[in-house]
This record gives structure tokens, C-alpha cells and sequence, in this order.
């Protein structure tokens, strides 16, 4: 057979594409047997058997609730259970049978089976929600899977981290259609870490659709003069108003005006229209929501919008034009980028794909420094780092000590986490975050110059193990930390 496809799939909340590397060697997007670029992971499991996941299924969910599942993306993870007509589902069984259907669809589209693919997860998911993420897809009969951070894809497919040399720092700002994620990424070269993470999970286009709907609700009540209480109860009327509100909204992001019709109940037709002005008046406030979540982020990585070289606009949302709009008013003077944002997260992960990968290797890194609580010498306390973040695991480091007093009996190590970077020494107390203490006794008559050996050792997991050792005198304590995977060598 030909040589493989370099394939890249963005397994979103609300709806998943799949991107692969065409002959020139540019990322395109393959539309599934309905003709569309972006499959909405909803699954709908047919009372008499089989499931049916796309957009039909999705034009069920109101109508048939109980047999239909959308948001899987949100339970990966936990051990969380779907039970639809008496049968049993996890997580990891949906999502496969949502990637089972992209990957189905590509061969027969295609004509080639998707046997190696690099699936992308959001940068906060933890090693649970990864490993599961692994799993569906090698259920899904993907042997050969990768899995890459969407904010580290959405940079590829706008061109960062194949760039010689230079250090960048981006944000990006991810509004899909229930999440809203904002990561700002550090790359040097082709390597990125996420120096910060954060977002709003349930902010994202269904909002903006939910906002449309009533308000389009409160038009179809006014012309046909019938209480919206009587219209909220019509599902069937439910069911497809919110529909239409999700075109009628994607319409207006290249149109100023949208009109449509609907036909009541009683056979009544109405024709209402709307005006993207109307809209965006409706839905300011949520988009001021995404804003304020960006400058938290930037506070907490303690940074301003100067130290940003680009905020890339990703997700299918950052298609309103309010969103760019809104940006450059808020942020007037960062440089944005916004090029296929639906698309972003797939395609980049195509590239991914696609790359030559000699000497380019996943690893994982700390996301914090950590210290121990000391004297700062004036009364006050400071920390002392100890093992410091971005550090390729496994990783171990240690310091020496000495008591406060002559003849202190026993010490209270206090472990901290903060942002040091490497070789800084020192963090102030206020600037670290405290997570977990043990005692120790010290051999009798310790002294100031008695020393105390603390080490601090973190597994390729993040399992960060904290040792503290004086004569024949020993206590420890095991810590989660978090970590973070990077590309490159180091
Ligand atoms: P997720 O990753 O959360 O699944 P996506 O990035 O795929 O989300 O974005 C899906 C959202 O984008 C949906 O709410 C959809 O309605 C919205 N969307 C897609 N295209 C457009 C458009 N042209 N204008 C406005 N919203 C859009
Ligand atoms: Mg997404």
C-alpha cells in the first residue's frame, strides 16, 4: 500500500475534525460522508441498536435526551457512567465510538485506514484523562497514536515552533462551543511548555446560541402574539429553535442580517429576522467574561499583555467577528492572530504528524518550583528552592540546612510550590503556595552548624518525594505535583 497520511484529529466537546497532510504538504481538513468539516461528538444509541453520532444525533438531543450523549470530553477521565436503555457506557467507550466514526468515515472517504494518528488534548488534562483519551483511540483501532496539547497544535498550524531560534511567548485563546481554554505557551525553537492554564468550562458558543435562541423566542412570541411561556413548553419548537439559533449565528459571523421562519404548532408561520448588531448586544457580557479570564491569566503568570508576541484566536467561536473585534479593543496593543480558528487545532496537529520528529521527543516537566519554608534572617520567612520547574522528569535535587536554634529538638519541613525559575534561590513567601509539611526529630545536642539534608525527588509522573535527613534522623513526604509534557529535547 501507498505510504500512510499524516493524520491529526481534534476530539472536541462539541464538535471533532479530522486533519491530514495532503501531496504539497499542506494541512486539510477531511469532511466526514455528511460533507462536513467538523463532526459534532454527540452519539445517539438507536433503541433498536447501533448509534448514530453526527449531527443527526445531535438533532435528537432535546427530542431524545435519554438516549443520546453529547459532552463526553468532560467525564474522560473520572469514572463516570453513561446508562442508556439499561446498558452501561464509560467514557472511554463514547468517545471511542465518536472516533471510530471519524476514523470510519476518513477510510471511506479515502480509502485508507487510520492506523497512526496524533489526537489532541486540552493542556490541563491530567495523566488519567490522557491515558484514556490513548485508550479510546487504540479501541478506535488506531495503533499508533500520539497525543499533543491543542493550544501546542493550534501554534503549529499558525506557523510557531518551526521558526530557527528566538524566544516567543503566545496566548492562546481557545473559545469553542462549551469551553472557553486561554494557554499561554513559551517556545524556544520547536519546543513549548504552558506556562500558564486556565479557562471557563462552560463558556463557549452554546451560550452564545442559548442567548440567540430567547431572544429570536421573544420575536416569534411578539409576532404571533402567544405567551413565551406556551413557547418555552412546545420541545418540538424547542428542539428546533435551538438548532436554527446555532446557524442563524454561524450565518451572521459573514452576514449583517439573518432571516428565517418557523411554522407554530397551531400551522401559524412566522418569519422573524435578526441583526448581527442585535446579537452582539445580546452576548457582550459573555465575551467580557472571556476577557477578564485573560487577564487573570496573565496576572497569575505574571506577565502583561507586552510580554505577549501574538494572541492566536482559536476555536469555531473565535469565527464571531466580536471576538477579534472585541480583542483589538481591549488589547489594542498585542498582534492577533486569526486564521481557520475551527480548524486550528486539527490541522495543527497534522503538521505535528507530518514532522520530522528525529530528535524532536515528548517529555514531561514539572509546572512548578519547589522549596521549603526557611528564616529569612529578619524574623520574617522566605523559601528556599529546592527542585525547580521545567525540568525534564525524572528529577531529584537537594539542599542543605541547618536548624534555627542550638539544641532544637525537632524541625517542621514545609514544602512550597511557585513560579522560580531555575537558579533562583529564593521565593518570597507571598509569591508561594503551601502544600504539604512533615516533622522530623533531630539527633540530640544539634546545633546551628548541624546539617539537614533535604531532596526532593520527582518521578516521571509528577510523584514528588521530599527527604529530609540529619545524623541517623529521617522523615518524608510524597506530594502530587503537577506536570506538564514538552516537545524537544532539552
Ligand atoms: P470544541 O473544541 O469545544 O468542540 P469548536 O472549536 O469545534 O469547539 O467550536 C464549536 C463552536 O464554534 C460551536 O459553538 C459552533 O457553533 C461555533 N462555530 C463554528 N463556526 C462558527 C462561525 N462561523 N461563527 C460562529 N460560531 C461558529
Ligand atoms: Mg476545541
Amino acid at each position: 500500500m501507498d505510504e500512510e497520511l499524516h493524520v491529526g484529529i481534534d476530539l472536541g466537546t462539541t464538535y471533532s475534525s479530522v486533519a491530514f497532510i495532503d501531496e504539497e504538504g499542506n494541512p486539510v481538513i477531511e469532511t466526514n460522508m455528511e460533507g462536513e468539516g467538523e463532526t459534532p461528538s454527540v452519539v445517539f444509541f438507536d433503541p433498536s441498536g447501533g448509534t448514530v453520532v453526527g449531527s443527526e444525533a445531535k438533532a435528537r438531543l432535546i427530542s431524545y435526551p435519554e438516549d443520546t450523549i453529547s459532552g463526553v470530553k468532560r467525564k474522560i477521565g473520572s469514572s463516570f457512567k453513561y446508562t442508556i436503555g439499561g446498558k452501561v457506557y464509560t467514557p472511554v467507550e463514547v468517545s471511542t465510538i465518536i472516533l471510530e466514526k471519524l476514523i470510519g468515515d476518513f477510510r471511506k472517504t479515502k480509502g485508507m485506514p487510520v492506523n497512526k494518528a496524533v489526537v489532541t488534548v486540552p493542556a490541563y488534562f491530567g495523566d488519567k484523562e490522557r491515558e484514556q483519551t490513548r485508550d479510546a483511540a487504540l479501541k478506535a483501532g488506531i495503533r499508533d497514536v500520539e497525543l499533543i496539547n491543542e493550544p501546542t497544535a493550534a501554534a503549529i498550524a499558525y506557523g510557531y515552533g518551526n521558526r530557527a531560534g528566538g524566544h516567543k511567548r503566545i496566548m492562546v485563546y481557545d473559545l469553542g462551543g462549551g469551553t472557553f481554554d486561554v494557554t499561554i505557551l513559551d517556545l524556544e525553537g520547536d519546543c513549548f511548555t504552558a506556562v500558564a492554564t486556565d479557562g471557563l468550562r462552560a463558556l463557549g458558543g452554546n451560550d452564545w446560541d442559548e442567548r440567540l435562541r430567547r431572544l429570536l423566542m421573544d420575536k416569534i412570541a411578539e409576532a404571533s402574539a402567544t405567551p413565551i411561556s406556551i413557547l418555552e413548553d412546545d420541545i418540538y419548537l424547542q428542539s428546533e429553535m435551538t438548532i436554527k439559533a446555532e446557524k442563524i449565528k454561524i450565518r451572521l459571523s459573514s452576514e449583517e442580517l439573518a432571516h428565517d421562519t418557523i411554522t407554530l404548532d397551531n400551522g401559524m408561520k412566522i418569519g422573524f429576522e435578526v441583526s448581527r448588531q442585535e446579537f452582539e448586544e445580546h452576548t457582550s457580557d459573555l465575551l467580557e467574561e472571556s476577557f477578564e479570564k485573560v487577564e487573570e491569566v496573565l496576572r497569575h503568570a505574571r506577565c502583561s499583555t507586552y510580554d505577549l508576541d501574538a494572541i492566536l484566536l482559536v476555536g469555531g467561536s473565535s469565527r464571531m467577528p466580536m471576538v477579534a473585534a472585541g480583542m483589538r479593543k481591549r488589547f489594542p496593543d498585542v498582534r492577533l492572530d486569526i486564521f481557520d480558528p475551527l480548524y486550528a487545532v486539527a490541522k495543527g496537529a497534522a503538521v505535528y504528524a507530518g514532522r520530522d520528529k528525529t530528535g524532536v521527543k515528548m517529555r514531561n516537566v514539572l509546572s512548578k518550583t519547589f522549596g521549603i519554608k526557611v528564616s529569612d534572617g529578619t524574623g520574617g520567612y522566605r523559601i528556599s528552592n529546592v527542585i525547580f520547574r521545567n525540568h525534564t522528569l525524572p528529577y531529584s535535587a537537594s539542599a542543605l540546612f541547618n536548624p534555627e536554634e542550638d539544641g532544637q529538638m525537632s524541625i517542621v519541613v514545609e514544602i512550597y510550590e511557585s513560579s522560580a525559575v531555575d537558579g533562583e534561590k529564593h521565593t518570597d513567601i507571598e509569591d508561594a503556595t503551601y502544600v504539604d509539611r512533615f516533622d522530623m526529630m533531630l539527633p540530640e545536642a544539634s546545633s546551628l552548624d548541624t546539617r539537614i539534608v533535604v531532596e526532593f525527588t520527582a518521578n516521571v509522573e509528577g510523584i514528588l518525594t521530599a527527604v529530609a535527613k540529619c545524623g541517623k534522623k529521617q522523615g518524608h513526604q510524597t506530594v502530587t505535583a503537577e506536570v506538564e509534557q514538552k516537545e524537544g529535547e532539552e
